[in-house]
């Protein structure tokens, strides 16, 4: 490993004025920088740790009723995922959130992973990954090329908005439920603050070259989320090859509401593991109004607009392709919509009681 200098601030001024030198990394959970560190994906010349930074607190947005979460909730970036989740007003008022994050990694890692690293996580495509850093990669080294793409090993990649450059989803649990409650994301940079709506916070490679991960600038720092609400009818489902400890092959966030005949009046939907954002199902959102949720056929039907537009990858000699996964993606979104519309709107508790 190369050697890096180490410091650590306890302002958000002092954190910007050190993003200023070149070279330097911003350090919060440690739980992606320090693998990066080990792959050769990062090699700072300094890391800024920002942990002590006052950005720890869950609390109600100004405007709100007390101390409930009527009008939103406001998060802290250096909040820790375990303290998010286990926040009385998330579970109450969240429940897609607590379950995004609950569902996310292992309870060490959530313990010490922040809210501000989650959304900057990046793609676990193997091939960026690799410990090696020479395989064809355009997203960790422009230009290479994409070495998925040639060798057909497609199954867990992107249906929407990938390039014949870039063809990587991004993991993050947090940010599919952040997303379906069209949260913001609030940055701070020497430009001042600026608020990017957590569904345009990652940027796939149709929107920006693959090298480039999310919205933020590299002299910016995020300083929190917030949250309009509640959303009680929501729900978090996520698809992946072992119970636990794993990454999402898809997933689904659903926040829900029902009109006085059982119907649903409104609907919010973004998928995980798709793209290299989570992707909203924007036009479902349309086709949903009037549906009954417990139809599992008229949901899936209403989806279909969406769907027409995936882009399944071919497999090559050494895969199958990713094309069952636009089926898989669907009756993801259908059992989400479900479960958010079984909710107690009061207490955001499942049919059974429990959060999931
Ligand atoms: C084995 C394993 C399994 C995992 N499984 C899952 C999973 O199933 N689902 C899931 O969603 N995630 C999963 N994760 C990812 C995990 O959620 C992230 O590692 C974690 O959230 C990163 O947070 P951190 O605070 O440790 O970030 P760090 O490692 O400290 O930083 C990560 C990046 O974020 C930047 N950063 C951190 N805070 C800020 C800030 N406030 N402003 C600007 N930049 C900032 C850092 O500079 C760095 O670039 C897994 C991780 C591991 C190691
Ligand atoms: S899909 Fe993207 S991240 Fe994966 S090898 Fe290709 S360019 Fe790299």
């Amino acid at each position: 490993m190369r050697e890096f200098g180490y410091t650590s601030v306890a302002d958000v001024g002092e954190a910007l004025t050190a993003l200023q030198e070149p070279g330097t990394r911003l350090l919060a959970g440690g739980t992606e920088m320090l693998n990066w560190l080990k792959e050769g994906i990062e090699r700072p010349e300094r890391l800024v740790d920002i942990t002590a930074l006052p950005l720890r607190a869950v609390e109600p947005l100004p405007g709100g009723t007390g101390t409930g979460s009527g009008s939103g909730l406001r998060i802290g970036a250096l909040a820790r995922m375990s303290d998010v989740a286990a926040h009385p007003e998330v579970a109450r008022g969240y429940p897609v959130l607590a379950e995004s994050l609950l569902l996310a990694a292992s309870p060490q890692l959530r313990n010490m992973a922040t809210v501000g690293g989650t959304l900057q996580q990046r793609t676990r495509c193997p091939y960026f990954r690799a410990e090696t850093g020479d395989l064809p990669c355009n997203k960790r080294t422009p230009g290479s090329g994409c070495a998925v793409l040639r060798s057909g090993e497609t199954e867990e990649h992107a249906l929407f908005g990938w390039t014949e450059e870039c063809v990587a989803t991004h993991p993050s649990d947090m940010a599919v439920a952040l997303a379906a409650l069209d949260a913001t994301v609030l940055v701070e940079g020497p430009r001042g603050a600026r608020r990017v709506p957590a569904g345009a916070f990652h940027l796939t490679p149709e929107q920006a070259p693959p090298e480039r991960h999310t919205a933020l600038a590299p002299d910016e720092l995020i300083t929190g989320v917030e949250v309009p609400g509640p959303a009680p009818l929501s729900h978090y489902v996520k698809v992946r090859q072992r119970a636990s400890y794993e990454f999402a092959l898809v997933s689904a966030a659903a926040a829900v509401e029902l009109a006085a005949d059982g119907t649903l009046a409104a609907a919010r939907i973004a998928l995980g593991g798709v793209a290299h954002r989570p992707w909203r199902l924007t036009a479902a959102e349309e086709t949903l109004r009037g549906v009954d949720p417990e139809d599992g056929g008229a949901v899936h039907t209403a989806l279909a607009r969406d769907f027409a537009a995936a882009r399944p990858l071919p497999g090559g000699a050494n895969g199958r392709g990713n094309a069952y996964k636009t089926e898989l993606a669907r009756r993801t979104a259908v059992r989400a919509i479900r479960d958010a519309s079984r909710r107690d709107a009061a207490s955001g508790a499942g049919r059974e009681g429990s959060l999931s």
